[in-house]
């Protein structure tokens, strides 16, 4: 191992739709912070098997100037890019699933597969923040398994954000198409929250001191204070912080995958509310995402006749174990 210091990895776990992508877009803005999306994507996507194939700046993930760098890592010689995107997601379904991330806590490498897995996501942060510059790496990927893992990799210090929305919110999110974004029922939704959620929280119990437990809610209560909070967890100066008041500036960002919204640039307000689900969403999807979402809904601090209390966030004191 070189003497390079242990590189940050600020990882935002969590179900989909929780706002990890604008709240990795403003991270982006700090200097020495380098969000790149969800990364866990970047091979199935590369190959053109995923969900999107372009990157953030608008090209092609195999075009972008990052990325084309990066894909090729830890191919053989003699391999096609395809046959090892294949390799890639084969073992990514074999050892970092949600449900193995209990596996992964307990037993850490415990397998073949799963280091060679850990050794391309070691080689593959390293040399994103060598080409970047970056001392700390966002990943919005959110899959529980991928985050549990991030303690096996040499030369990673992992932080944690357990990012929760309301999962009323979330289903309604689900139910409208959006670009490559396809739709899913509240009931499988609000399945895939409680699963999600349930392994999140795992991660951040066994590695409290550098986690955090967040909704998104309070972020676009106060997106300057959570900023602050999320820098100060990682051990970064909040000086930083490119958020005044709920107006940010956003430049041309490098993530792989995440909410369309990432192709925005320029000029961008942070909005105050997220409660269209109050009138956009059935009666009978609400219930159901109520109902599914129990215990860990009240647990959250969601209540089935109104929306969350949030007040200004609190200074960065890791508050995963408060629930
Ligand atoms: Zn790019």
């Amino acid at each position: 191992m070189d003497d390079a210091p242990p590189l940050k990895i600020l990882c935002i776990t969590g179900w989909c739709r929780n706002g990890s992508t604008i709240i990795g877009n403003v991270l982006n803005e700090v200097p020495g912070v380098f969000h790149v999306g969800e990364l866990h994507f970047l091979w199935k996507n590369a190959a053109g098997r995923g969900a999107n194939d372009s990157c953030g700046c608008g090209l092609a993930l195999t075009e972008c100037p990052l990325w084309s760098e990066i894909l090729p890592l830890g191919r053989p010689a003699g391999v096609s890019a395809e046959a090892h995107a294949a390799t890639v997601v084969r073992r990514q379904r074999a050892c970092v699933r949600t449900r193995h991330t209990w596996r992964v806590l307990g037993r850490g490498l415990h397998g073949a597969e799963i280091r060679e897995h850990a050794a391309l996501m070691t080689r593959t942060y390293r040399a994103v923040a060598d080409l970047t510059g970056a001392r700390v790496l966002v990943d919005s990927t959110k899959i529980p398994g991928e985050a549990a893992l991030l303690p096996y990799l040499e030369g990673v210090t992992p932080y944690y954000v357990h990012l929760v929305r309301d999962p009323r919110a979330v289903a309604q999110s689900w139910s409208l198409p959006k670009e490559y974004c396809y739709v899913m029922p509240a009931g499988t939704s609000t399945a895939y929250w409680h699963g999600f959620n349930l392994a999140s929280q795992a991660i951040v119990r066994r590695h409290r001191e550098r986690s955090v437990f967040l909704r998104y809610e309070e972020f676009i209560a106060d997106p300057a204070g959570t900023i602050d909070m999320l820098l100060r967890l990682c051990g970064e100066d909040p000086a930083g912080n490119p958020v005044r008041g709920r107006t940010v500036d956003l430049h041309t960002n490098h993530t792989v995958t995440g909410n369309p919204d990432r192709f925005r640039t320029g000029t961008t307000v942070i909005r105050d509310r997220d409660d269209t689900w109050r009138t956009a969403l059935p009666v009978r999807a609400r219930l159901t995402a109520a109902a599914l979402s129990w215990p860990l809904f009240r647990r959250y601090g969601y209540r089935y006749g109104g929306t969350l209390r949030t007040g200004r966030v609190r200074a960065a004191t890791p508050s995963a174990g408060k629930r």
